[in-house]
């Protein structure tokens, strides 16, 4: 047994420290950023903020309303192929991930959508990124799609990073156990701080000249400046795009003053008994249930969340004193707090 004594960090622990810029207004700052990928050479520009691949968010939907602000979606995977291929025709989708896990079904899905449409992003994404199959699994999709942009996870440590990159991965897709309808913790008492995995994961990547995204534990916009911060170079939001117009779930409505509205939103993990029993007629035996079901707020369109999240993250870059997204990690500093802010009107 073997204890690590050195601080890890959640979201919650820190703050970012102002300091003295000449940058006047958010309007001065550029949130847009520009990748090359390191195995495909593909250069890509826009917000570099993901839907998650959750059947809830990951819609297409969230890609319409997303495009005009150049952010991306991870689309879900259950889609069918008839329904992605009408997708990956149109424009919007080369801001959008066709997502898959490592089974037969998912690689036979792929090859049959790519004979017909092109594809040219990919999320591999299965709860633990440490197996050994899974590490074949990204070699192979990288021989098999040499042209695709290939973001792989999930994983929180810099040498499994490495592994992922060396083996095709152009991005790698950190976060166990740090999502909002995520029960992994509780349940196997398996997990990373966010923070530091994002941290640590970056600086093992980049080394290569791979890419990371922070994947899950974002609860308010400042926690997007700080993931961006630690060196994300990709955010990906579940449960703060959860509960819009845009999104697949169900709907509560209640009556007032005579008329039905819209009240409440269901959200729930792809590993929850919800999500089970809608794809695989329930939880298989040997696999306990990972995920919870909430009802979340509605919250109308999502375009008011995502420019609310845009004007955090500006607000916060000329805090730091940064013009461009680029810049943010080399001008944060953390301080490590007690608490995150004044809680006597909660
Ligand atoms: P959030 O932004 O809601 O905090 O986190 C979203 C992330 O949670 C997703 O991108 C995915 O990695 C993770 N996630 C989604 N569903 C489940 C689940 O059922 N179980 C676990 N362990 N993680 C989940």
């Amino acid at each position: 047994m073997h204890i690590e004594t050195d601080p890890k960090l959640d979201f919650k622990d820190v703050l970012i420290r102002p300091k003295r810029s000449t940058l006047n207004s958010r309007s001065e700052v550029d949130i847009s950023r520009t990748f090359r990928f390191v195995h495909t050479g593909h250069e890509w520009t826009g917000f570099p903020l993901i839907a998650a691949n959750m059947d809830t968010v990951g819609t297409f939907s969230m890609a319409q309303a997303f495009a005009p602000f150049g952010a991306m979606v991870a689309l879900h995977k259950h889609y069918p192929a008839e329904r992605l291929i009408e997708f990956f025709r149109t424009d919007v989708s080369k801001n959008a991930f066709y997502s898959i896990g490592i089974t037969a079904e998912d690689l036979d899905k792929l090859a049959f959508v790519r004979r017909q449409v092109p594809v040219t992003k990919i999320c591999m994404d299965v709860a633990n990124g440490y197996s050994e199959q899974f590490l074949q699994t990204v070699k192979r999709v990288r021989d098999e799609n040499k042209d695709a942009v290939i973001m792989a996870g999930a994983i929180v440590t810099g040498e499994m990073a490495e592994a992922l990159i060396l083996a095709g991965a152009d991005i790698v897709k950190v976060g166990i156990g740090s999502g909002s309808v995520c029960t992994t913790r509780d349940l196997t008492g398996v997990g990373y701080p966010q923070l530091s995995a994002v941290i640590e994961c970056a600086d093992a990547a980049h080394g290569l000249r791979g890419h990371v995204c922070s994947d899950g534990g974002c609860t308010v916009p400042g926690d997007v400046a700080k993931a961006f911060g630690g060196g994300a170079d990709f955010v990906m939001l579940g449960g703060m795009l959860a509960g819009h117009d845009e999104c697949e779930g169900r709907v509560r409505h209640e009556l007032r003053d005579g008329e039905s509205v819209a009240v409440g939103m269901e959200f729930y993990g792809m590993s929850s008994e919800t999500a089970m029993h809608k794809y695989h007629g329930g939880v298989a035996d040997y696999r306990a249930s990972e995920g919870k079901t909430v009802e979340v707020t509605y919250r109308g369109p999502v375009k008011a969340t995502l420019q609310g999240i845009m004007g955090g993250l500006r607000s916060a870059m000329t805090y730091m004193g940064a013009t461009r997204l680029k810049e943010v990690p080399k001008r944060t500093t953390f301080v490590l707090v007690g608490a995150q802010r004044n809680t006597v009107f909660d």
